[in-house]
């Protein structure tokens, strides 16, 4: 059991203030992923959970106890690196058993929790084998059987598939998965994928710039960004955006573009209702556009031009221009577009998304 709890946690550097009022709280047996652009301040935070970093202020606790204070050592955690860290001298064994050794457990206790370890990762056949000796895939198994070995409350996770090559990393993330579903162990897993982050996450937290943007199950992020951020950095390809203005005809809100004219949905009426004349930022997922039926003029959309198609096999992707904006559209693989093309984009108004021009992206 273990929940982890950071309140208004910050971290600076010198001037640089990295991690600015963090407030989280994390479960007991919670899979729960920090993502954000490099230097956002996913890897100090992870390293103030785990006593590698000093706190500038505020608190980190571990099951109610604030381990501000407390070495790395005491706080029973494991973490894993993109770099795995072992030693390079020392077998597979050695590598897995050497956190154990430095704990004085028994030597019969060190043997069958390697060994367990090593079942799970299947690693078995490699325990007498040294790091180079082995391919990226099976180091970053053995880092892994490093932090399983020290059954701890919590496992954090830095980057620890960075290294791998695509196939690779889709399959130890699989694993990885596979894994928290047996061990149940909480986890802090930090990641700049947003895929990673999305398929491995009971929740994701999004950061920018040391600030937390929104916390949410992956879903609650994909169909609810709290802001245009968060928006853009879920979902591929990522969602377009184009700069509209408001407009209010016969009592109804009207979203006006260069050439198109939109009722929005219901759920988004009431916010942008008295704000005739302000430009919102519109924003439309590329799967959320399809080629319009030429015969079903209720059809909402606007028109195109092709400038670009990807086949994908599962989809195609159009890169469109819609007077002045360009914007991707996620289409069935079957549908004829040629470059060149002249098309309707038809759009369901119930997955329109708006945000203030203020924000930036
Ligand atoms: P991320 O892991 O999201 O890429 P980091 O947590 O490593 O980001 O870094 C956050 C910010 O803090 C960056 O601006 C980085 O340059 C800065 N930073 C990180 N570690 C140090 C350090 N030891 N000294 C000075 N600045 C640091
Ligand atoms: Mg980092």
């Amino acid at each position: 059991m273990a929940q982890v709890v950071i309140r208004d946690l910050n971290k600076k550097f010198d001037e640089v203030h990295a991690v600015k009022n963090v407030n989280l709280h994390i479960k007991d047996k919670e899979f729960m992923v920090f993502v954000g652009p490099s230097g956002c301040g996913k890897t100090t935070t992870l390293r103030m959970v785990a006593g590698l970093e000093s706190i500038t202020s505020g608190e980190v606790l571990i099951n109610d106890t604030v381990v501000n204070e407390l070495p790395p050592m005491d706080r029973d955690i494991a973490m894993v690196f993109q770099n795995y860290a072992l030693y390079p001298h020392m077998s597979v064994y050695d590598n897995m058993a050497f956190g154990l050794k430095m704990r004085k457990f028994e030597r019969a206790e060190i043997a069958k929790r390697v060994q367990e370890a090593a079942d799970i990762l299947d690693i078995g056949q490699l325990l007498k084998r040294k790091p180079r000796q082995l391919s990226g895939g099976q180091r970053q198994r053995v880092a892994l059987g490093r932090a399983i070995v020290r059954h701890p409350q919590v496992f954090l996770f830095d980057e620890p598939l960075s290294n791998l090559d695509a196939k690779l990393r889709v399959q130890m993330r699989v694993e990885l998965k596979k894994l928290h579903n047996r061990l149940g162990t909480t986890a802090i897993y930090v990641t700049h994928d947003q895929v990673e982050a999305m398929t491995l996450g009971d929740r994701v937290v999004v950061m920018k710039d040391g600030v937390v943007q929104q916390v949410g199950a992956p879903l609650e992020l994909y169909n609810q960004p709290a802001n245009r951020f968060v928006a853009g950095f879920i979902g591929s390809p990522a969602m377009n955006f184009a700069t509209v203005s408001l407009a209010e005809h016969d009592g109804a809100v009207w979203v006006e573009g260069p050439d198109f004219r939109i009722r929005p949905p219901q759920s988004s009426a009431g916010r942008l209702r008295g704000h005739a004349g302000r430009q919102v930022v519109l924003g439309i997922r590329p799967e959320d556009l399809r080629v319009a039926n030429g015969s079903d003029p209720a059809d909402l959309g606007f028109d195109a031009v092709v400038e670009v198609t990807e086949q994908l096999g599962s989809e195609i992707l159009l890169d469109v221009k819609a007077g002045p904006a360009s914007m991707v559209a996620s289409v069935e693989p079957t549908v004829p577009a040629k470059v060149g093309d002249r098309l309707r984009l038809a759009l369901n108004p119930d997955r329109l998304h708006f945000f203030d021009t203020q924000t930036e992206a």
